[in-house]
């Protein structure tokens, strides 16, 4: 026999044609309602095995447009669906001329069994009455709502899960980096101890090594302190209030105080507004701005500066510095964590710092981006609503 399988997912199909072949039938295949028809305009089918949910026409529209043609209206069908699975659905996949209805996965026997069942009844035997088209429309509504209602609650009830698995995440995070400082601590006091007290007692090799662990141990505390920084962003978010953009700097720069110094660099600033934020955690921001403006200098002093603009609704700020640049193929990058363009020996840091930055921007509803060209400098742009209103 022909028998017409109807389904958008791929895979089913091919499921069912092997179960069918393998019943000595030959299986013919559609995606969608649309195709099943123009496939039984051309092609002779025995029977019709369909899906429910698809897109262009869903099974229930098939089932009825073969019941209204004049040609097909014997063609015996099948519904096998596993997202309409209510006495309700069913009862319209009946209402609306299906045969019978079998919900997905069912055994290979249970399809036979069901085929046959199809295939056997009187070819000329009158079909079951079909609705009236208003009647069938409002139960097909009906359905669809339900459908819908019940969706909607199966994706707030996985949204709650979600998020209270972020939650713990976020936690596990937050404690696994706070726990991991003290045994840290340990590791580099006793090997400063080593290197301090056996300095001239050991060869030049075993005074790299502890060199190197003693390196590395710095570089895990930074890294450490960096993933605290993180993670206290959202266990530590502070509400948004009114904030003098210019204490932010003030605050950044006093912080930043050594470095600038050691660094010959000289950070200046626009006239600068309130903003509706985040104090400690637009500190972070700039810090981080700032601090990397400092950091990825070339040849001259670094050279900061910090503007404003007003734009429809927020205010577009700009870290402006000018030191070696980014090549625009890793702007999108930069802001990922871990992401680093250059080696420790190069310049120090652990990738974390952009990260932050995009996060607390995205907490104040605002964007961030880098403007740059490798070899002249950058602009780190940002901005943040006039009416900055906390996002999660
Ligand atoms: P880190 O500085 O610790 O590596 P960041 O997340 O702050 O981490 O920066 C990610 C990467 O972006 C840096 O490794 C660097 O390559 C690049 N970058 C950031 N800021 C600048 C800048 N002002 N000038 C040039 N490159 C920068």
């Amino acid at each position: 026999m022909n028998i017409l399988i109807v389904d958008d997912i791929a895979t089913n199909r091919k499921l069912l044609r092997v179960m069918l072949e393998a019943e000595g039938h030959i299986a013919l295949e559609a995606a969608d309602g649309v195709k099943a028809l123009q496939i039984l305009a051309r092609e002779t089918a025995d029977a019709v095995i369909s899906d429910i949910l698809m897109p262009n026409m869903d099974g229930y529209r098939l089932c009825r447009e073969i019941r209204k043609s004049d040609s097909l209206r014997h063609l015996p069908i099948i519904i096998y669906t596993a997202t309409y699975t209510s006495p309700g659905d069913e009862k319209l996949a009946l209402e609306v001329g299906a045969d019978k209805y079998l919900k997905k996965p069912a055994a290979i026997a249970t399809i036979a069994a069901a085929l046959d069942e199809v295939l056997a009844m009187p070819h000329a035997a009158p079909r079951r009455a079909v609705l009236e088209e208003v009647e069938v429309l409002k139960e097909y509504s009906e359905r669809l709502v339900a459908k819908l209602e019940e969706k909607n609650y199966e994706l707030a009830l996985a949204n709650l899960a979600l998020e209270r698995s972020n939650d713990e995440l976020k936690q596990f995070a937050y404690i696994a980096s706070h726990d991991l400082q003290t045994p840290l601590r340990n590791i580099s006091g006793f090997v400063q101890l080593l290197q301090s007290n056996y300095a001239g007692a050991l060869d030049e090799r075993a005074n790299d090594w502890i060199r190197r662990t003693v390196q590395s141990a710095k570089q895990m505390h930074a890294l450490i302190q960096d993933l605290l920084a993180y993670s206290r962003l959202d266990t530590e978010a502070q509400p948004l209030l009114p904030t003098p953009f210019r204490e932010v700097f003030n605050d950044t720069v006093a912080l930043l105080e050594t470095t600038i110094r050691d660094a010959g660099g000289q950070v200046t600033c626009d006239e600068l507004p309130t903003v509706t934020g985040d104090r400690p955690q637009l500190v972070q921001l700039l810090q981080n701005l700032i601090g990397n403006g400092l950091k990825y200098h070339g040849q001259e002093p670094p050279r900061i500066h910090v503007s404003v603009r007003p734009s429809e609704n927020e205010w577009v700020f700009s870290v402006r510095d000018n030191g070696i640049g980014i090549a625009p193929k890793h702007h999108a990058r930069i802001f990922e964590i871990f992401e680093r363009l250059h080696t420790q020996q190069e310049y120090p840091g652990t990738g974390i710092g952009l990260a932050v930055c995009r996060r607390v921007i995205h907490h104040h509803g605002g964007k961030i981006w880098v403007e740059s060209e490798a070899g002249h400098g950058s602009i780190f742009n940002f901005t943040i609503p006039e009416r900055a209103t906390a996002q999660p």
